[in-house]
């Protein structure tokens, strides 16, 4: 999964952007739930948010670290519980 920095300027252009949802508005800055964000395997060849993100403050979360494999595993629990 990726996170949001406290470098985040609250512009909002990420959060139309994610294919899961994972983006959201939390207290301060806008975070990601780690739960949802498959790196956005199984939507995009390259994470979106990263793409549209004009400070560059959505790292890689080293504490919510996956594989190929198991991001995919993600996608696919989400798109079936839908
Ligand atoms: Fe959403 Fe993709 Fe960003 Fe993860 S990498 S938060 S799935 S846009
Ligand atoms: Fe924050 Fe970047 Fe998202 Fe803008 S695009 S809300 S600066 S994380």
């Amino acid at each position: 999964a990726l996170m949001i920095t406290d470098e985040c300027i609250n512009c909002d252009v990420c959060e139309p952007e994610c294919p899961n949802g994972a983006i959201y508005q939390g207290d301060e800055i806008y975070e990601i739930d780690p739960d949802k964000c498959t790196e956005c395997v199984g939507h995009f060849d390259e994470p979106q948010c990263q793409q549209v993100c004009p400070v560059d403050c959505i790292p890689m979360n080293p504490d919510v670290v996956e594989t190929k494999e198991q991001l995919m595993e993600k996608f696919v629990r989400l798109t079936s519980q839908k």
